[in-house]
């Protein structure tokens, strides 16, 4: 293990604090009540005013620090001057006193690629549902995701109006996954984690095919992998091409980090190039991801 000053990780402790910050955009546009929705290509493909202010929070702010970094986020936004009050500068700075593992100890700027979702769950989101939103930022080199920040803007929603919202998940592959409790399912219980708003019959019957115990359908790919590594699903599979690098490229990680895999459903890792197709898999393809842990055999390789 190198130092914590290297590129790699003083990139994943500003992501970490401007993921806060978008987290807390997120929260801001709920509380002014005006949710700007634009439909992008259909109704359950959606665009709020958080969308574009995280968007443009997370990639200026990145930009202004590294700016010989691939940034490649989610929105397609006109190229215009950002508001300063939407610039964050800080680092987390526990990150930084963490070693940087020596493979990645002399990557330079300009060898990454980020993958930027301002908010995953943008449907759920408008529908109220909002612990299931999150912000992910994904950094990928030589075409794999080797770190990531994940900010859960709504945690803690259920405690009550008095309760602090907000966590931020980080990994980095060769180090670990930080910021929750890692868990398992219950003991023989196999339950698939799957889209809510996303469905189609090649979904379900994929699904009801896996003969699970329960299906939990949940909005956002950072949520559905979050409920892998806190224990309430065993398998997320997902049998469309809808998915995107952006709402991959950060939950892999995690769950990498902690012994799962996410891959296609050959097996393959996802490629995170900067040049690579931003679907998951072309059509008719899917992927599954998977915590491995113990005796976790529920569902055939
Ligand atoms: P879901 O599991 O439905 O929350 O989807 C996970 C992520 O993939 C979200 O960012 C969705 O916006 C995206 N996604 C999944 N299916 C589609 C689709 N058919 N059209 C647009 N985005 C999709
Ligand atoms: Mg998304
Ligand atoms: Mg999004």
């Amino acid at each position: 293990m190198a130092s914590g000053n290297t590129v790699l990780m003083r990139l994943v402790a500003s992501a970490y604090s401007i993921a806060q910050k978008a987290g807390m955009i997120v929260r801001r546009v709920i509380a002014e009540g005006d949710l700007g929705i634009v439909e992008k290509t259909c109704a359950t493909d959606l665009q709020t005013k958080a969308d574009r202010l995280a968007q443009m929070s997370i990639c200026s702010s990145l930009a202004r620090k590294f700016p010989k970094l691939t940034i490649i986020g989610e929105e397609d936004l006109p190229s215009e001057e950002v508001d300063q009050e939407l610039i964050e500068d800080s680092q987390w700075e526990e990150i930084l006193k963490q070693p940087c593992p020596s493979q990645y100890s002399s990557i330079k700027e300009e060898d990454l690629v980020v993958w930027v979702d301002p908010l995953d769950g943008t449907k759920e989101y408008t529908e109220g549902l909002l612990d299931n939103v999150t912000v992910l930022i994904g950094i990928a080199y030589e075409g794999k995701a080797i770190a990531g920040v994940i900010n859960q803007p709504y945690y803690n929603y259920e405690a009550g109006p008095d309760a602090v919202l907000g966590r931020t998940i980080w990994g980095v592959l060769g180090l670990g996954a930080f910021g929750f409790q890692l868990k398992e399912v219950p003991a023989g219980k196999h339950i698939i984690t799957t889209t809510r708003s996303h469905s189609n019959k090649l979904v379900t019957d994929c699904v009801t095919a896996m003969n699970p115990d329960a299906v939990l359908r949940v909005g956002g790919a950072g949520n559905k992998i979050i409920q892998l590594i806190e224990g309430k699903a065993s398998a997320y599979v997902f049998a469309s091409p809808g998915c995107k690098k952006w709402d991959t490229c950060a939950p892999e990680v995690i769950l990498h980090a902690v012994g799962g895999k996410l891959t296609d459903i050959h097996g393959n890792v996802l490629q995170y190039h900067k040049d690579v197709n931003h679907s998951a898999r072309p059509k008719p393809d899917f992927f599954r991801a998977q915590l491995f842990l113990e005796s976790h055999s529920c569902f055939s390789q």
